[in-house]
């Protein structure tokens, strides 16, 4: 169920319907748009007692969100979600294109360092990288934990790099969002619903990557268990499937750019060195996903990817980051969208460490 309230509608008439909804045992959750505030309702099992919401002041109508997923749907937000980076230039959704790239994992201080100076130069505002690994072997580098979280923040500081790394559980989950400024949730774990939830009560970027068998349906319900929680801040990637494709590690799914777009408000990025699992195939279908609409690129990027402890094959070198960013920042126009090289930083608010109250 969803409240639309009047474009003329006042802080007061919206916080009264989000009282009322409380009253009736339900969730409000006030999504302001350009033109309107909706209140979505989430916690009812069945069809919501209007009670007297289509009479209160301020409200236009009451209407039925007929999605199994509600919150992350066009019903509820009709305008494209940006998530923007306080006391810097960056975004995630909108007009400018966010690109991430960074090695799999942070191996040592080094490595990360060397490789971030380059991201920076080519002119990223995102730098990833893994403290903790989920690994199919657990005899494989499960990554550097804490010393690479504390590796990152120091590479925020001296780059002005937005940072990027995977909570792989609950464990993890407040450690990584203390330090991180999107925490990122991987494939593996995107019906893991407890984490899910966690995540929806921390308020940090969540970076949401799709399943390796998950449906569109799917994958907004996993993004659903974050927002109903009231983190409305849900970046989705998609990372490829797991098809009968021999010639590449997964089936990069592009087609559900658009229809992610169609149906939900939420920003979609597309990760295609996952998605490929190749070094030379990552170009072409990172300028795939630029021309297909997406939000942005996740690129695995190291300096020695024959030496790397995780992904190696596919980090690209920081020399073709550069490339794929010209290329990419070419593209743009042409789909309405800009690249922005380099990210400005506020000085003051300079690289903080989130403020997890705000
Ligand atoms: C990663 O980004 O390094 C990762 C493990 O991704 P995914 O969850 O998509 O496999
Ligand atoms: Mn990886």
């Amino acid at each position: 169920m969803l409240v639309v309230m009047k474009a003329q509608a006042t802080q007061e008439e919206i916080q009264a319907v989000c009282d009322h909804i409380e009253f009736l045992g339900y969730r409000p959750h006030p999504m302001p748009g350009a033109q309107r505030t909706a209140i979505g309702i989430t916690g009812n099992q069945g069809e919501v007692d209007r009670g007297n919401l289509e009479e209160m002041s301020g409200v236009a109508e009451v209407i039925r969100v007929s999605k199994a997923y509600k919150l992350a749907s066009r019903d509820v937000k009709e305008e494209d979600t940006i998530i923007r980076f306080p006391g810097t230039d960056a975004t995630i959704g909108g007009r400018n294109l966010a690109i991430i790239g960074g090695p799999c994992s942070i191996e040592s201080r080094e490595q990360a360092f060397a490789i971030a100076e380059q991201i920076a130069a080519s002119g990223a505002q995102f730098f990833r990288g893994g403290a903790y690994k989920p690994r199919t072997s657990p005899y494989a580098f499960q990554g550097l934990g804490v010393e690479a979280l504390k590796i990152m923040a120091e590479i925020r500081d001296k780059f002005g790099l937005r940072i990027v790394t995977e909570a792989i559980d609950n464990e993890t989950l407040d450690l990584v969002a203390k330090w991180a400024d999107v925490v990122q949730i991987g494939a593996r774990n995107m019906q893991n619903f407890s984490l899910l939830k966690h995540a929806g009560r921390l308020r940090i970027p969540i970076l949401l990557k799709r399943g390796i068998s998950a449906t569109l349906e799917e994958f907004l319900m996993a993004a659903e268990y974050i927002m109903s929680e009231g983190n409305y801040e849900v970046i989705l990637c998609e990372r490829g499937v797991r098809t009968f494709v021999d010639h590449s590690r997964n089936t990069l799914d592009l087609t559900i750019v658009p229809a992610i777009q169609k149906v939900s408000h939420l920003p979609i990025l597309v990760d295609p060195s996952h998605g490929t699992g190749k070094r030379d195939k990552v170009l072409p279908l990172a300028r795939a996903a630029v021309a297909v609409g997406a939000d942005g690129v996740m690129i695995e990027v190291h300096n020695q990817p024959e030496k790397a402890l995780s992904d190696g094959p596919q980090s690209i070198y920081p020399d073709q980051f550069a490339r794929m960013m010209d290329e990419l920042q070419q593209l743009a126009p042409i789909v309405h969208r800009d690249l922005p090289r380099g990210i400005h930083v506020e000085a003051g608010a300079a690289n903080q460490q989130r403020d997890q109250s705000r």
